[in-house]
């Protein structure tokens, strides 16, 4: 295609983590506000460099959403260009055929199709408990719940999970056209109020989860919370694996950290690092958990009124998510110290 008179935003996908974010990032905020671009050094920062599968079927997808027209859509490839057309409502089936993840699958898309006039029924399938990637439980019990509160209106449903390196599980998505977009304040997440430790194991025994709660009960008991639910799930999915979850419900907000089984790696200590995390957040005063930090961004740059929140940790996920969303917004987006917390602001110009 001859691009010459296209105004492309330019993006270097190897600013801050380098990682594959930064092409999701771009692709929701292009199908969303209509404005192509053009991404060169994609993951430069990673020792794989270029689109893996996972982001090849990201862009895939996008590119059905909104009907866009595409250059560099292939394994390795290190540039992009995606020009967005119109966003349509629809039946899409997405199989990423690894066990890439599902959930950033999902949101990448879930913003656009929310904005389209008509609902859709979105079916992928691949992983859906990966490392460093929200697993189906954060993504069903933390960010949705996030999301219906910002005015997103989405069903899930886990209909198999997949574990690495076999894949194969799946997720269904219904999103309806979002009521409003409406901004997030939480200057404050009250008491916690309930928390649930829950283990499961697909295809693996069952005295592996046992492990993974009584080590997690064990841990929060050392640090004097002695307050929990615990449960236990069994699966059998295509492939094997078992995970930890622990989720945290506070007066309002919460947070979610989990644990993946890992050959070779004990349950006892996956439990212990996860419980680490999840005591890093409620130590401090922050009101949502550092994950759940950068995936907010993206929804709050499209309220019209300011949002804050504070997160545990600034990442560098969180701040080059918002050196994406500055490219193709005039969003004003300001992380920073007040006190001891570290907060977000999301803040559209014309309130400022
Ligand atoms: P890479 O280029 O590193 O292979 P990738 O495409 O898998 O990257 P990243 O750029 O690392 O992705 O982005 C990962 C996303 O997953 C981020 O939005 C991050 O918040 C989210 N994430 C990572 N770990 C967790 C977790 N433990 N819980 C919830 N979300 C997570």
């Amino acid at each position: 295609m001859d691009y010459s008179d296209v105004k492309f935003v330019m993006i270097d996908g190897a600013r801050g983590e380098g990682g594959g974010q930064i092409v999701r990032s771009a692709l929701t905020l292009s199908a969303i506000t209509g404005k192509p671009f053009r991404i060169v050094n994609i993951r430069r920062n990673r020792p794989n460099p270029g689109l893996r599968n996972q982001h090849v079927r990201c862009v895939l997808a996008t590119q059905r959403v909104c009907s866009a027209e595409v250059e560099g859509a292939e394994k390795a490839s290190r540039e992009l260009s995606f020009v967005p057309g119109k966003i349509t409502a629809g039946k899409h089936e997405i199989d990423i055929g690894t066990a890439g993840s599902t959930g950033l699958v999902l949101q990448t898309i879930a913003l656009p199709l929310s904005l389209a006039e008509g609902s859709s029924e979105v079916v992928i399938r691949g992983g859906t408990h990966n490392h460093f990637a929200p697993i189906y439980d954060y993504l069903d019990l933390q960010w949705l719940p996030f999301m219906r509160r910002i005015g997103l209106d989405i069903d899930l449903e886990l209909v198999s999970p997949g574990f690495y390196p076999k894949g194969g599980g799946e997720i269904r998505a219904t999103i309806r056209p979002a009521a409003g977009f409406f901004p997030l304040l939480i200057a404050d997440r009250g008491k916690l109020k309930r928390l649930t430790i829950r283990a499961a194991v697909d295809n693996l025994p069952r005295n592996i989860a046992e492990r993974f709660i009584k080590q997690t009960a064990s841990q929060l008991k050392s640090r004097n919370i002695r307050k929990f639910k615990t449960e236990i799930r069994t699966f059998s999915g295509v492939g094997r694996g078992t995970y930890v979850f622990l989720f945290a419900e506070y007066e309002n907000s919460g947070a979610c950290y989990f644990g993946l089984g890992k050959i070779g790696k004990k349950a006892e200590k996956i439990a212990d690092e996860m419980v680490e995390e999840f005591i890093e957040f409620h130590r401090s005063e922050a009101t949502v958990d550092k994950y759940l930090a950068d995936q907010l961004l993206l929804p709050l740059a499209l309220c019209k009124g300011e949002s804050a929140f504070s997160t545990p940790r600034i990442t560098r996920h969180l701040l080059t998510n918002a050196d994406v969303i500055r490219k193709f917004t005039d969003v004003e987006i300001i992380v920073g110290k007040k006190e001891t917390r570290n907060v977000v602001t999301v803040r559209p110009r014309a309130s400022g």
